[in-house]
C-alpha cells in the first residue's frame, strides 16, 4: 500500500527533514532506471541497465562531457587493470573503448607474475570521449537528457501489515522543476556534490574545471540523513608539448605487440609502431623551494580535508619526503593534440608559481602552461550506508556508484557503475541482487571494502587488497565473471559463446596435461632439463609449472599427445599461467584459512608496527589503531589481507621465541 507523505506532517519532518516528496501518480513511470551523471560510473551503469532491457534515462549536466576523463589521460595499471578486465567480462564498455582510443599500451609489473600484472594504456582523451558518446547514443533502451538534477522524488511507503514505513526513491527533479519519474535511481555525481575548486588563494564552487557544482542534490542527501564527509583531489597543469625539449629526457615506449584490454578484441586499433612514447623528467631543489615559499598562498594543501594517499599532490610529496627527487611522466593527451599531462605534479599553488616551478624542471624550461593545476574538494557519502548491491540502506530503489562513494579513479567508478546499473535493473525486475564476492573478483573486494569498512580517504584499488590475488588475475576475469553476468542478462550471447568455448578448451587441455605423466628422467632427457635425478613421476601440467618448458615446446615434442590442442598463443599462455599458479593457489587458500583460524589471537601491546615489513599505509594505520586482536586488525580500512598474514606470522614467531613460552611449555 502506498501513502504519499503530507508535506509538513510530523512523519515528513521526522523522517525527511527537508527531502522533497512526491505523490504517487498511479501511472507507470516512463523510466525503469534513471542514472544521474555521465561520467565513468554513470555511462557503465546506463549501458548495463539498458543492455538488460530496462528503459533507462541517463541525465547529466552536458551531453558533450559524457565520458570526460577529468584528470589523467590513462586507464588501467596495477589493480585498476584488473577492474577493467572484470568490467569487460561483464560486457562493460570502457575496456572496448580503450582499445579504440589507446595510444600507448603497456603491461606494468611484467617482472612479477601474471596475477599482479597491470594492463595500462595512455588514452587519447578526445577519442575516448567521442567513442563513449557514440556508444551511449547507439545503445537501445537508453535516453539521454542534459540537465542538472537538483532533487529526488521520495515517497514514503507504508508497510502492508505493520506500522513501519520506508522511504522510496521514485525519480528525480531537474533544475527547471521537471519531475522525471523512474522505478529506480542511480546517483553517480563524482566530485560534484558541493564541489569547490582551489588554485592558490582563489576558491570557487565547481565540480571540476568548467562545470558547476551540485549543491541542491547534496542538500537533499544531507536532509535525508545520509552521513557525508569531505574529500579532496587535484590535477596537474597541462603543457604545450611543442614547447617541451624532449631531446634530453628518457623516452618510454609501449609494448610490441600491444595487448588489448577487451577479451573480445584480438588487437587494438593503433598500429604497434605508431604508439606514442612518454618521457620522464624529475623535480629538483628549486621545485621544493617554490613549494615551501608559497605554502601560505596554498590553503588546499593545508586544510584538514583528506586527499588521495596514492596520487598525492607534489606539495604533499615534498613535505612528506624531504629532499627527494620525484618522477614526472610527461604523458601525451592525444594523437592530434600537443597537450601534455605531467603526471606526478598535481598542484594548487597560485598560477604564476606553477609556471615558475615548471620552468625550473629539466626539459620544461621554456614550456608553455596551457592550463593551471587545481584542486577540488567535494562531499561524499559514507559507503557503509549502502548494501552490497549499492542500493542505499536508507532509501529503497536509490543506488549510488563512483566517486560519490569515496573512491578515486575511473576504473573504480566504472566498476561500481556496472554493478549499480545491473542491480537497479534487477530491482525493477524484482529479481535477486547481483553480488560479486571477494572470492570472485576485485569488484567484489572494492564493494565489500567500501560497504563494510567505509573509507576516510579516497579509496583506490591495489592487488594487495585481495586475499585471493593469485586466483583473481586479469587473464581469467572472463572465466570468473562472464557466465555470472550472462545469467542476469547483462552479457551478450556472442561474448558468452567466446568465453565458454575458451573455458572448455582450457579445461580439456588441463585434464590432458595432468593425465600425461613421465618420470623426471624422461623429462630431463627429452628437454635437457636440470631436474632431480630421482626417478619421480611428474605430469606435463606440473612440468609447465616448475620448468621453463612452454606449451608450444610440449606440442612440438609430442605432436601425437598434444597436437590437437588448438594452436593459439593466447590459449597456450592461459594454460601455462594456470599451471604456474595451481600450487601457489593452494598455499594462498591455506594462508586465508590460517588468518580465519587465528582471528582471536591477541596482539602484544608493545608491538612496533612501524618496523614491520608491510606497506606504509598498513603500518601507520595499525600503529594508530593499536588493535587488540587479529580480527580487530582485519577491520581497519587499509590493512590488507597480505598485511594481516605478515602480522600474524610476525606475532606467532615472536611468541615462539619468547622465553616465557619456553618456560611454560
Ligand atoms: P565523474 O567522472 O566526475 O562524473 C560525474 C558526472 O556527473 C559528470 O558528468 C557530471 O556532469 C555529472 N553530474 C554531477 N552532478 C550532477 C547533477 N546534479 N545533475 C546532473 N549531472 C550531474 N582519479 C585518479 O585516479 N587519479 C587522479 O589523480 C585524479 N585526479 C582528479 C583530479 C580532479 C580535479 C578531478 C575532478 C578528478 C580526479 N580524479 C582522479 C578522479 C576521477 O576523475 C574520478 O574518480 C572519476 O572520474 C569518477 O567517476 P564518476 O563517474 O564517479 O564521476
Amino acid at each position: 500500500m502506498r501513502r504519499a507523505v503530507v508535506k509538513g506532517s510530523s512523519v515528513w519532518r521526522r523522517r525527511c527533514r527537508g527531502v522533497r516528496t512526491g505523490a504517487d501518480t498511479g501511472q507507470e513511470p516512463p523510466y525503469d532506471v534513471i542514472i544521474v551523471g555521465g561520467g565513468h560510473a554513470g555511462t557503465e551503469a546506463a549501458c548495463a541497465s539498458a543492455r538488460m532491457g530496462s528503459r533507462t534515462l541517463l541525465i547529466t549536466h552536458k551531453l558533450e562531457t559524457i565520458g570526460e576523463m577529468s584528470c589523467n589521460p590513462s586507464f588501467g595499471g596495477i589493480g585498476k587493470g584488473h577492474l577493467l578486465k572484470e568490467i569487460d567480462a561483464l560486457d562493460g564498455i570502457c575496456a572496448r573503448i580503450c582499445d579504440k582510443a589507446g595510444i600507448q599500451f603497456k603491461i606494468l609489473n611484467r617482472r612479477k607474475g601474471p596475477a599482479v600484472w597491470g594492463p595500462r594504456a595512455q588514452i587519447d582523451r578526445d577519442l575516448y570521449r567521442s567513442h563513449i558518446q557514440t556508444e551511449v547514443k547507439n545503445t537501445p533502451n537508453l535516453t539521454l537528457i542534459a540537465s542538472p538534477v537538483e532533487d529526488l522524488i521520495i515517497t514514503e511507503m507504508a508497510h502492508p501489515t505493520n506500522d513501519t514505513a520506508r522511504l522510496q526513491c521514485n525519480g528525480v527533479i531537474t533544475e527547471n522543476g521537471d519531475h522525471l519519474r523512474g522505478k529506480t535511481v542511480v546517483l553517480t555525481t563524482g566530485t560534484f556534490l558541493r564541489g569547490c575548486i582551489n588554485i592558490g588563494l582563489k576558491r570557487y564552487p565547481s565540480g571540476r574545471m568548467g562545470d558547476g557544482p551540485s549543491v541542491g542534490l547534496a542538500k537533499t542527501l544531507e536532509n535525508a540523513g545520509f552521513k557525508m564527509g569531505r574529500l579532496k583531489t587535484g590535477t596537474p597543469p597541462r603543457l604545450d608539448g611543442a614547447t617541451i625539449d624532449f631531446s634530453r629526457l628518457t623516452s618510454d615506449s609501449g609494448d610490441i605487440p600491444p595487448q588489448p584490454f577487451s577479451f573480445m578484441n584480438d588487437r587494438v586499433l593503433i598500429k604497434p609502431e605508431e604508439q606514442i612514447p612518454c618521457h620522464l623528467t624529475h623535480t629538483n631543489k628549486t621545485v621544493d623551494q617554490i613549494i615551501h615559499d608559497t605554502i601560505h598562498l596554498n590553503p588546499h594543501i593545508r586544510e584538514e580535508v583528506t586527499g588521495p594517499r596514492y596520487c598525492p599532490s607534489i606539495e604533499s610529496k615534498v613535505f612528506r619526503f624531504h629532499g627527494r627527487r620525484h618522477q614526472i611522466w610527461l604523458e601525451p593527451e592525444g594523437l592530434n593534440s600537443t597537450v601534455v599531462y605531467p603526471n606526478g605534479i598535481s598542484c594548487t599553488m597560485p598560477e604564476e608559481f606553477q609556471e615558475q616551478m615548471l620552468h625550473s624542471i629539466e626539459g620544461l624550461e621554456k614550456c608553455r602552461m596551457v592550463r593551471p593545476g587545481y584542486g577540488v574538494e567535494y562531499d561524499f557519502i559514507d559507503p557503509r550506508q549502502l548494501k552490497p548491491s549499492l542500493e542505499t540502506l536508507k532509501i529503497d530503489n536509490l543506488f549510488m556508484a563512483g566517486q560519490i562513494n569515496g573512491t578515486t579513479g575511473y576504473e573504480e567508478a566504472a566498476a561500481q557503475g556496472i554493478v549499480a546499473g545491473i542491480n537497479a535493473s534487477l530491482k525493477v525486475q524484482a529479481r535477486d541482487a547481483f553480488i560479486i564476492n571477494r572470492t570472485e573478483g576485485y569488484i567484489g573486494v572494492l564493494i565489500d571494502d567500501l560497504t563494510t569498512q567505509g573509507t576516510t580517504e579516497p579509496y583506490r584499488m591495489f592487488t594487495s587488497r585481495s586475499e585471493f590475488r593469485l586466483y583473481l588475475r586479469p587473464d581469467n576475469a572472463d572465466e570468473r565473471l562472464t557466465e555470472k553476468g550472462y545469467a542476469v542478462g547483462c552479457v551478450s550471447d556472442e561474448r558468452l559463446k567466446k568465453t565458454v568455448t575458451l573455458k572448455s578448451e582450457l579445461e580439456e587441455a588441463t585434464e590432458l596435461l595432468k593425465s600425461v605423466e613421465h618420470s623426471t628422467l624422461k623429462w630431463r632427457k627429452d628437454f635437457d632439463l636440470p631436474l632431480p635425478k630421482k626417478a619421480n613421476c611428474a605430469s606435463a601440467f606440473k612440468i609447465l609449472a616448475i620448468t621453463s618448458i612452454s606449451m608450444a615446446m610440449l606440442v612440438q615434442k609430442y605432436p601425437d599427445l598434444f597436437g590437437h590442442v588448438r594452436n593459439d598463443p593466447y590459449l597456450f599462455t592461459k594454460i601455462e599461467i594456470e599451471a604456474k599458479y595451481a600450487a601457489d593457489l593452494e598455499s594462498q587458500l591455506g594462508d586465508i584459512e590460517e588468518v580465519r583460524r587465528e582471528e582471536q589471537l591477541v596482539l602484544p601491546s608493545n608491538l612496533d608496527y612501524l618496523s614491520l615489513n608491510m606497506s606504509t599505509e598498513a603500518k601507520l594505520k595499525l600503529a594508530e589503531a593499536q588493535p587488540h586482536t587479529i580480527a580487530a586488525a582485519s577491520r581497519i580500512p587499509g590493512v590488507t589481507p597480505a598485511a594481516l598474514i605478515l602480522l600474524l606470522r610476525h606475532v606467532k614467531q615472536r611468541e615462539e621465541r619468547s622465553p616465557n613460552r619456553a618456560l611454560n611449555s
